[in-house]
């Protein structure tokens, strides 16, 4: 049995890893490139946060951690639509006592980290992994602080270094048939802050994630815990608008004032913020192999980042961990002695988890139009209240994309990304019914997805 596993990153997905893998009885070490980030400080107002839903919560369960986050989670019911004509909207995510989560990253990480060594696991701070030798079964390190160089070896390796992995980097060097896929979408983002009132109250409603669709681009908050919003900002790069040109504060304010006005005046930092802010790309990475042999293999986003607006990417690295682990189990007699097969672990993980993250980064792009367009467009809406109808008639036949993705861990991503096709090729044949606007609600609708669902062959989509 190999007893020593080594983790690259102690980001979200490193750290549930380290867990799992050490609650088995492996001696984990990871090495993390930056510092202890519970050291750190933080300014208030600033914590970035996260949508955590089902599959997430379900790996983290697996650990029984969740209690705990649940203690840093804020429900999140639905979506609450901020139109650019100043009128709202309110949609329910999905069934009553539904709901995603909104958690702040560093929060949640820092939480993780202390489990992870609170079950035993060392991790290394300030070493950065420069290469790995395959060969060699070698890890590579340089001392982020003191520049020294260290060598390790390690028989099993996980990279876990997120979207710019140099695990996954090295892998590709050392490999000559090496799949490698890399999509910058035309969109940056930037984050922004709606701090708490005078009396630490929320501004905004807290139990919503909120939206400000615009067309072409659109803004978001999610509630923090000590009363602020984090919004971010999904913006074009180039042409008008875009943060091309907004060059100066008084551009920003005149913008934000005309474009998102019942926020604007909620963000007294928003030029200091808007020039301070980073504007950071937005990535989609696909590749593989995500393994070699028995001894290494790419996990979360090193193997599979995603654009955000699913808001799935931690959600499915979990996911990868809760998989690994079914697998380990799976695995745990083949071979006598108590050895443990990780070829055989590591070669039906990736083929399992390969066509999952292909499905949920093509979901996660197509959402984008989703939330920054069609949130706001009342065909779109009536579309969603007839499928919501027939949903809660029809449980066992349809749930809708949305509730697949995010509140049904059963469903592979793959298997969502396939009826969501299939439910919007019948959903576009019954908005086709003449004046559907006005008879939604009768006979004919239902009549007419029934017929659609039979012709599919489908019992479920
Ligand atoms: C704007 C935005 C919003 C998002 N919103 C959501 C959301 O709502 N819900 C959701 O589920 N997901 C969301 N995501 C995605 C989520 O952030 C990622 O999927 C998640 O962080 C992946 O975790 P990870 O551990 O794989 O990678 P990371 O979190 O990136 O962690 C990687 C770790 O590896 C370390 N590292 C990097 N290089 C090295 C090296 N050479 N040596 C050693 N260590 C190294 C890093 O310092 C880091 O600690 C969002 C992403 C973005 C950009």
């Amino acid at each position: 049995m190999k007893k020593e596993i080594t983790i690259i990153g102690a980001g979200l997905v490193g750290s549930l890893l380290s867990i799992y893998l050490k609650k088995r009885g492996y001696d984990v070490t990871i090495y993390e490139r930056r510092g202890d980030m519970r050291k750190a400080t933080v300014a208030a107002g600033r914590s970035i946060n996260l949508a955590l839903s089902d599959r997430g919560i379900k790996a983290l369960e697996e650990v029984g951690i969740m209690e705990e986050v649940k203690k840093i989670a804020i429900p999140m019911h639905g979506r609450y639509i901020h139109n650019a004509d100043g009128s709202n909207a309110y949609q329910a995510y999905g069934a009553e006592g539904q709901f995603i989560n909104s958690v702040s990253r560093g929060d949640l990480n820092r939480k993780l980290i202390d489990l992870a060594e609170a079950n035993g696991v060392q991790i290394n701070f300030n070493e950065k992994c420069d290469h790995i030798d395959f060969k060699k079964n070698e890890i590579h390190f340089i001392n982020e602080v003191s520049q020294h160089l260290t060598t390790h070896q390690s028989p099993l390796t996980f990279g876990s270094d997120g979207s710019y992995s140099a695990a996954r980097l090295t892998h590709q060097l050392q490999h000559n048939r090496f799949q490698y896929q890399q999509h910058y979408i035309d969109f940056g983002y930037k984050e922004l802050t709606i701090p708490a009132g005078a009396n630490g109250e929320y501004l905004l409603d807290k139990d919503a994630l909120h939206i400000w669709p615009r067309g072409n681009y659109m803004m978001i908050a999610l509630p923090n815990m000590d009363g602020s919003f984090t919004c971010t900002l999904f913006f074009p790069f180039e042409g008008e608008p875009s943060f091309n040109t907004l060059t100066t504060k008084e551009k920003v304010k005149l913008f934000f004032e005309k474009t998102f006005t019942n926020v604007a005046s909620l963000m007294p930092t928003l030029e200091e913020d808007f020039f301070t802010n980073p504007t950071s790309s937005l990535v989609t990475v696909k590749c593989f192999p995500w393994i070699r042999d028995d001894k290494f293999a790419l996990i979360g986003d090193a193997a599979h980042a995603i654009v955000p607006f699913f808001g799935q990417g931690m959600n499915c690295g979990f996911e990868d961990c809760l998989v690994l682990n079914s697998l380990i189990d799976k695995h745990m007699e083949d071979l006598p002695n108590g050895q443990v097969n990780w070829k055989l672990i590591l070669d039906e993980y990736q083929a399992l988890r390969k066509p999952d993250g292909d499905a949920i980064a093509e979901l996660a792009l197509n959402n984008f139009v989703e939330m920054r367009d069609k949130v706001g467009d009342p065909i779109f809406l009536l579309q969603k209240k007839i499928e919501a109808a027939f949903s809660k008639k029809y449980p066992e036949m349809w749930t809708p994309a949305y509730s697949q993705v995010t509140f049904s861990p059963k469903i592979r991503y793959s298997d969502a990304l396939k009826n969501s096709i299939k439910q919007q090729a019948i959903m576009d044949e019954v908005m086709k019914i003449k004046d559907i606007e006005t008879n939604w609600q009768e006979e004919v609708t239902e009549e007419k997805i029934l017929s659609l669902l039979k012709f599919n062959k489908t019992s479920k989509a």
